[in-house]
């Protein structure tokens, strides 16, 4: 009965992923797009030749070795997580002292503050101007709080804002604190730095199949470094963190490359649909949303009629995310697209 809860656990709000019953999901930033029968069969031979017994590799050699080929660097310099949440996690958890300030935008992706809390650190919020991402403000407000670490997504969710190459790489060469540079929609874009990381002492890209690759279901992702940082981040991890179903599963998905490269095309082909549909919606409908450009697989929209415009969508089961009044929208099949839209298009009569 006595029992009371440390501080940092005292305020902690759980992350909410839209609830309810829904048949077009377009909340999660996931693919909606299948593994081919092809791949589906050479995944069921080779489960069956798992060893059960065993626990999985703890280095999860053979996924980072294909994950390093496929990106073109070094697997010596590549870690895989169980989904890019764990890594996260584990930087917040490992690469700060209790207390220590972490330098967070915002908007940006509510699981870095999350996690900062958790770890008992404490998060520092660097408000965007119109969503943008300032480089210099970013700077400054991490030299002044003494930050120890700066993380932030790129190409950003939710606002689907990119800073380019140079950009994210000079913020990592001016601070002395670590850089993270969560990467998540970057294969639906073409600025990677995941190979420049060795190049810089203080740099951790982080990656996930979640996205483009359509594996949100065996959560696998991975953090970019120099070897120095990717030698700490093997070092403080559990020793078994990625399951050797998802090893599997994730060597067989990783090693075709056409298949990810067309899955990459597709996505980017109904992203584009969406956007150019909303566009004309946007003339259609003056000033009742701004609509932001989109590196990513979904679109932002800026609008006081959100919250209406997410109950509409929720009574008719699709699933879309309201933040803060405005609205996250992840490209779905032509169909989902379509029927979403239709939904919008009602509302926005009202609005
Ligand atoms: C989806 C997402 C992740 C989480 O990816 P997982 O590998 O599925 O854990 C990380 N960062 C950002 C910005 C995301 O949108």
């Amino acid at each position: 009965m006595g029992y009371e809860l440390p501080e940092k656990l005292k305020n902690i709000k759980a992350y909410e992923p839209v609830s309810g019953e829904f048949r077009t999901h377009l909340d999660a930033n996931e693919s909606f797009l299948f593994l081919t029968e092809e791949i589906l069969d050479e995944i069921g031979q080779a489960v069956k030749k798992i060893q059960y017994n065993r626990y999985p590799d703890p280095e999860s050699r053979g996924v980072c070795r294909k994950y390093a080929e496929l990106l073109g660097i070094r697997p010596e310099i590549v870690m895989a997580g169980n989904g890019s949440d764990e890594l996260i996690s584990l930087i917040m958890a490992n690469f700060a002292d209790p207390g220590d300030r972490v330098l967070v935008a915002a908007p940006d992706f509510s699981m870095y503050e999350f996690y900062a809390l958790s770890c008992g650190l404490s998060p520092v919020i660097l408000d965007k101007e119109n969503l943008v991402l300032d480089k210099e403000a970013l700077i400054e407000k991490a030299k002044e709080t003494n930050s120890k670490i700066v993380i932030f997504s790129n190409p950003c969710n939710p606002s689907s804002l990119e800073l380019s190459e140079e950009d994210v790489l000079e913020i990592a060469g001016r601070l002395d604190c670590l850089v993270v540079a969560d990467e998540a929609y970057m294969d639906f874009s073409d600025s990677s730095i995941a190979d420049r990381t060795e190049e810089y002492g203080n740099l951790i890209v982080l990656k996930t199949c979640s996205k483009a690759f359509g594996l949100a279901a065996i959560r696998l992702g991975f953090a970019v470094s120099n070897e120095r940082l990717t030698g700490i981040l093997k070092t403080v991890k559990s020793p078994y963190n990625v399951n050797s179903l998802t090893q599997t599963v994730g060597e067989i998905v990783l090693s075709h490359k056409e298949y990810l490269k067309r899955c990459r095309d597709k996505i980017c082909k109904e992203r584009d649909y969406l956007y150019q549909e909303i566009e004309k919606l946007q003339q259609a409908y003056p000033n009742v949303f701004t609509l932001y450009p989109t590196k990513t697989n979904f679109v932002f929209l800026k609008t006081d009629c959100g919250e209406k415009i997410f109950e509409r969508m929720k009574a008719e089961k699709i699933a879309v995310r309201l933040m803060k009044g405005s609205l996250r929208i992840c490209t779905g099949s032509r169909e989902e697209n379509n029927e979403m839209l239709a939904v919008l298009e009602d509302c926005l009569k009202e609005c």
